[in-house]
């Protein structure tokens, strides 16, 4: 991969990483809007008051999956970062041969090329 290609995919990595960053923070707003609601108290009626802490559970545990999944992404983003900077990006963390371009198009933080990917998803399904 020449410095063209790399330079084109770092672009497109610090993109990506800008964008879940963006939405991890909104995501932090929300989580502190529902803080202070609850803060706030609200007890005018005990089975309205049951019926909304329902929903704020559900709307926080849905967050929370959002962000820890948002997390996992930007782990794996800073991480080919890091492998761009020390010149082994592109290359498969399993079999060390070089990860196919459109792969690398569509899922630019890839770690393994398609054939390893589809041995590992395989294994885990087992
Ligand atoms: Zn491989």
């Amino acid at each position: 991969m020449n410095k063209k290609d790399t330079e084109y995919f770092k672009k497109l990595l610090l993109d990506k990483r800008r964008e879940l960053m963006e939405q991890m923070d909104f995501i932090k707003e929300a989580e502190m809007e529902t803080t202070v609601k609850e803060a706030s108290g609200d007890h005018s009626s005990y089975a309205f008051h049951m019926a909304d802490q329902g929903t704020d559970t559900m709307e926080r545990e849905k967050n929370f999956y959002y962000a820890q999944r948002d997390g996992r992404l930007l782990y794996h983003i800073d991480q080919t970062l890091e492998r761009i900077e020390k010149g082994t990006f592109g290359l498969c963390q399993s079999c060390n041969n070089p990860i196919d371009r459109k792969r690398l198009m569509a899922v630019p933080h890839a770690r393994l090329c398609i054939q390893c990917k589809s041995k590992e998803e395989r294994v885990n399904e087992s």
